[in-house]
C-alpha cells in the first residue's frame, strides 16, 4: 500500500478529513492526497519518495522556491534568539518600513498571523471608521473564513458546491452584499441606491480563488471612483496578489490607491505572517490609538517576521518579476499550445507568478463563466499530470503559482508532461 494512502487513513483517525485545510483532501478531484516529506526549490517529495514539480507553492508564499537558503538562515538566526516575546521588536518596524516603501498607499500597517485575520480586522476597521455596517464583496472572491465574509465565497467552498458555510448565523451575513465580479453596471446601480450606507468594498484585485480572473480596467476605475464619492473604504485584499503579481502588487499594476490593503502569503515567506494597512487616518482608529479593537499574542512573531523580511528583500533584486512573469507566461502559453495540438478545449492566462488553466474556449471573466468550465476533464488532466510528477492545484477553481526556482528546463519538462497527459484526457 502507498505510504500516502496509509497516512491519509491514519490522519483521518485524528484530524477531520485527515487534513488541516479542506482543499488538501483532494475532495474535488478524488484520490489520495500527497503527504509532503520535504521540499526544495521547485520540487517536493511525497511519502512514497516520488518527486513532483510543485505549482501551488504553499498556495502562493513560496515565490522564491521552497527552502531558500537565505530565508532558512534568517529563520534559524531568529529562532535561536527566542520564539515569541509578547513585546515589540525592531524587526517588526523593519518589515513595516519595507511594506510602506513598496506600497505607497500604506501609511501605517499592522502585522497579524493569517490572511483571515487581516481581512477580518480590515472589515472591522472600515466599519468602525465609517460608522456603517454594510459591506460589499464579489461573487467567487475569497477573503478568509471569518463569518461575515463566508457568503458565496470561492475556493474550498466553491469546490464543495456550498453557497455558504454552516455555523454562520444569517444575521451575521445580513450586511454582506454579494455582487458580480466585473459587472460595472450592477456596481453603479448599487452605489446609486445605497452607496452612502456602504462601509467598505472588499476586492480580490486579481481574483485567484475562482481560478485566475482579471478585472477590467473599467471595473477597477468604477470601484475607486464610487467608493471615493460615497465615503466607503476600498479594501484591496492582496493576500494572494501581494508581491505575487509584481513588486507593487495588483494596486501597482492597476495604478489604483486603495484605502486599505491586506497582505499574507508571500509577505510571510512561508511562515504565519499577514498584515493590513493603509491610510493613516483610518489606521489610527485601531487600538491603542482608537476604539476599534484588534490584538494578537503571536502578531509580529519574530521568526515569521524574519522569514517575511528576508523574502521581501530577495524579491527586490532587479529583474526578479520580469523573470518570474516570463517563466509563468512560458508555462501558460506552452500548456495552451499543448492542449490545442491535442484538440482539447483549454485556455490559459497569467499575471506575474500566477496562472489560470480553464477547460473552456475563452478565458472567463466571472464566477458564472468559470464554473461553466469542464470540471470532469480538468480532474482527469489533474490526475494524469500527478502521475507524470506535476502537482497542480487539486481543484478546477484555483489559480496556480510559479516560483523563481522554476527554470525554463523545469517548465519545458512540465509542458512535455502535459502533452502526454492531454493525449489521455
Ligand atoms: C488565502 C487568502 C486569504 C486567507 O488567508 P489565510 O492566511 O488562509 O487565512 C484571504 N484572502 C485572499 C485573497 C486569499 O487568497
Amino acid at each position: 500500500m502507498s505510504c500516502n494512502l496509509e497516512l491519509f487513513e491514519r490522519g483521518k483517525q485524528s484530524i477531520p478529513g485527515g487534513v488541516n485545510s479542506p482543499v488538501r483532501a483532494f475532495g474535488s478531484v478524488g484520490g489520495t492526497p500527497r503527504f509532503v516529506k520535504k521540499a526544495l526549490g521547485a520540487h517536493f517529495w511525497d511519502a512514497d519518495d516520488k518527486r513532483y514539480i510543485d505549482y501551488i507553492g504553499s498556495w502562493g508564499p513560496a515565490i522564491l522556491g521552497h527552502a531558500h537558503p537565505e530565508v532558512i538562515s534568517a529563520v534559524q538566526q531568529a529562532a535561536v534568539g527566542g520564539l515569541s516575546f509578547g513585546a515589540p521588536t525592531e524587526a517588526e518596524i523593519e518589515i513595516a518600513e519595507e511594506i510602506r516603501k513598496l506600497l505607497p498607499s500604506v501609511e501605517l500597517v499592522r502585522l497579524v498571523s493569517s490572511g483571515t485575520e487581516a481581512t477580518m480586522s480590515a472589515i472591522r476597521l472600515a466599519r468602525g471608521y465609517t460608522g456603517r455596517d454594510a459591506i460589499i464583496k464579489f461573487e467567487g472572491c475569497y477573503h478568509g473564513h471569518s463569518d461575515s465574509l463566508l457568503v458565496k465565497a470561492g475556493s474550498g467552498l466553491l469546490t464543495f458546491g456550498n453557497p455558504s458555510s454552516g455555523g454562520v448565523p444569517a444575521d451575521f451575513t445580513r450586511h454582506t452584499l454579494v455582487l458580480e465580479y466585473n459587472n460595472v453596471e450592477q456596481l453603479e446601480r448599487t452605489f446609486a441606491e445605497i452607496g452612502d450606507s456602504i462601509a467598505c468594498v472588499i476586492l480580490e484585485p486579481i481574483a485567484g480563488n475562482m481560478n485566475l480572473i482579471k478585472p477590467s480596467e473599467a471595473f477597477v476605475k468604477a470601484l475607486r471612483g464610487l467608493t471615493e464619492k460615497h465615503g466607503s473604504v476600498l479594501i484591496y485584499d492582496e493576500v494572494m496578489t501581494g508581491f505575487r503579481v509584481g513588486l507593487g502588487c495588483a494596486q501597482g499594476l492597476h495604478g489604483i490607491q486603495p484605502d486599505l490593503t491586506t497582505l499574507g502569503k508571500v509577505v510571510g515567506g512561508g511562515m504565519p505572517l499577514a498584515a493590513f494597512g493603509g491610510r493613516a487616518d483610518i489606521m489610527s482608529c485601531i487600538a491603542p490609538l482608537g476604539n476599534v479593537y484588534q490584538a494578537g499574542t503571536l502578531s509580529g512573531n519574530p521568526v515569521a517576521v524574519a522569514a517575511g523580511l528576508s523574502t521581501l528583500r530577495l524579491i527586490q533584486r532587479p529583474g526578479f518579476y520580469d523573470e518570474l512573469s516570463a517563466s509563468t507566461r512560458r508555462l501558460a502559453m506552452g500548456l495552451e499550445a499543448a492542449a490545442r495540438d491535442a484538440g482539447v478545449p483549454m485556455c490559459a492566462d497569467s499575471v506575474g507568478g500566477m496562472f489560470g488553466l480553464y477547460f473552456c474556449e475563452q478565458v472567463p471573466a466571472s464566477y458564472a463563466e468559470v464554473t461553466a468550465s469542464d470540471r470532469e476533464r480538468f480532474n482527469r488532466f489533474f490526475h494524469a499530470m500527478l502521475e507524470e510528477g506535476v502537482y497542480l492545484a487539486p481543484s478546477a477553481y484555483e489559480a496556480g503559482f510559479v516560483s523563481i526556482a522554476h527554470t525554463d528546463a523545469i517548465i519545458d519538462e512540465t509542458i512535455a508532461a502535459a502533452r502526454r497527459a492531454f493525449a489521455r484526457v
